[in-house]
This record gives C-alpha cells, sequence and structure tokens, in this order.
C-alpha cells in the first residue's frame, strides 16, 4: 500500500464521510479502484483490494471522526506491533515483561522502527506498548486507564483492537501498516509522529 498516495484514503474519507456519501461510495468501490489504478499499485487481486479499501476508508473516517476528542486527552499511550521491530528472533534484545503485557524496546539498533517510534512517543508523554497481539488490548486497558490510545497495526488487528477500546471509551487514533505480513512489516514514522 505504500504506492498508493497517502492522501487518497484521507481525502476520500473526508469528502465522502462529510456529504454522507460513503455507503454509495463503497457500492462503487470497485470502479474507483480501476480508475485510481490501485490494482496495480498494491498486486492485490480486485476483492482483496476492495476490502482493503473498505477498511482503511472507515479507519481513517474513525481517526478524523475522534481527532478533536483525542486532542483533549491527557493520559495517553502508543500501542505497536511486535513485527515492526528490525528482528523477530533473538537478536532483538527487548523482554517481554508479562506484567504490562508488552515488550519492552532494549535500543539494540538505531535503525529498528519500533526503537524509533518508542524514542519519540515517551519523549512526548506517552507510555509504549510493543504488542504480540491484541489479546494484550484489553488486559492494558484493565490495567491502566488511558484517555486516548494511537495504535499502529494491519487492517485487520485495528478492527478488533478498535472494539475493545470502543468499549472502554478510549479515544482512539490509529495508524495502518503501509507493509503486512507479521515480519518485518513497516509503518510510516511522518504519519506517527503528526498523530502523536
Ligand atoms: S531496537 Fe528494540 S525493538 Fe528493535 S530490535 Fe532492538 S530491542 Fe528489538
Ligand atoms: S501484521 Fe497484523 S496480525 Fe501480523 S503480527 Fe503484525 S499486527 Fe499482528
Amino acid at each position: 500500500m505504500s504506492q498508493v498516495p497517502r492522501f487518497f484514503f484521507t481525502e476520500i474519507a473526508r469528502i465522502s464521510y462529510q456529504k454522507g456519501m460513503h455507503k454509495s461510495f463503497f457500492n462503487n468501490l470497485q470502479e474507483v479502484i480501476r480508475k485510481f489504478r490501485i490494482q496495480e499499485a498494491t498486486g492485490l487481486n480486485l476483492s482483496d483490494a476492495v476490502v482493503v479499501i473498505q477498511d482503511l476508508i472507515n479507519l481513517q473516517a474513525i481517526n478524523l471522526m475522534e481527532r478533536k476528542k483525542f486532542l483533549e486527552t491527557k493520559k495517553r499511550a502508543l500501542f505497536l506491533p511486535h513485527c515492526s521491530r528490525k528482528f523477530m528472533d533473538s537478536r532483538c534484545k527487548a523482554v517481554f515483561d508479562e506484567n504490562l503485557p508488552s515488550y519492552v524496546c532494549a535500543h539494540c539498533s538505531s535503525d529498528c522502527l519500533v526503537n524509533s517510534a518508542d524514542c519519540v512517543a515517551r519523549r512526548k508523554g506517552y507510555d509504549v506498548y510493543v504488542l504480540p497481539g491484541g489479546s494484550c488490548v484489553t488486559k492494558i486497558l484493565g490495567r491502566s486507564k488511558y484517555e486516548g490510545i494511537v495504535g499502529v497495526a494491519c487492517g485487520e488487528e485495528i478492527k478488533v483492537s478498535g472494539e475493545a477500546l470502543l468499549d472502554a471509551g478510549v479515544s482512539r487514533q490509529a495508524i495502518p501498516l503501509i507493509k503486512n505480513g507479521c515480519s518485518n512489516t513497516v509503518f510510516n514514522m511522518e504519519t506517527l509522529i503528526k498523530t502523536l
């Protein structure tokens, strides 16, 4: 998805939700995908592209609708996916703390995305969690009463975790991975910094 211009999802979400057009827009999504040549850019087949684009537009719409409330929150946390660590094996020196539950980055690699995100977010006063799965979200919310959460994950994980955050009444901002696959995944640092 990194080949699709970033403003695409934000603009489509903003315009279609503002005008109450998102349902009819979704009905015409196949045509839009062909017009914007999303299949060529992503390598996805048409039905997968429809699902992915719908999820991303919904996600951007939630981000826009929640933004004002999120900016009013004081106690915040950042949830990062463990799949964006530079290493998924013992070369990653992060220790998993079951009490949190989260990996705690040991800052072993300066070119690790999780390391960079962890440092930026902590400087801004966020608690940071590096999660091996969405099941940790409910435990963290039960343990610490956060008002706002920024979550980075793939679309599917954002959907599942988003429901837990909604149930807990936490204001949320989601950042989708631009390269999925459960290892060596990538998110956009610039987007993260702007969102934080
Ligand atoms: S910088 Fe942190 S997350 Fe990245 S590989 Fe090292 S310990 Fe793991
Ligand atoms: S790609 Fe999604 S499901 Fe896979 S490890 Fe990363 S966040 Fe979890």
